[in-house]
């Protein structure tokens, strides 16, 4: 007899359509593959967008640490 394999119910990850075939499927077909994707990338970008400034903030304290370790270039005139 043989043996019944429970599959669990895969729904597509942009549409939330019941998805038929193949067991590692996530999309319904290529547009709703293409439109996760294009807003997925928007979001990454805009995620980037939102942390800039606290990138800057970073970069700007970074710079000053290295300001205070730096010793002055050697192209200055030395005081008299
Ligand atoms: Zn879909």
């Amino acid at each position: 007899m043989p043996v019944l394999k429970s599959e669990a119910i895969t729904h597509c990850e942009n549409c939330g359509k019941e998805l038929f075939g193949r067991t590692d499927k996530r999309f319904c077909n290529d547009g709703c593959r293409n439109q996760f994707n294009r807003e997925k990338a928007f979001r990454d970008a805009q995620k980037a967008h939102d942390n800039l400034p606290k990138i800057f903030k970073i970069i700007k304290r970074n710079y000053g640490i290295l300001q205070t370790h730096i010793s002055p270039p050697m192209c200055r005139r030395r005081p008299l």
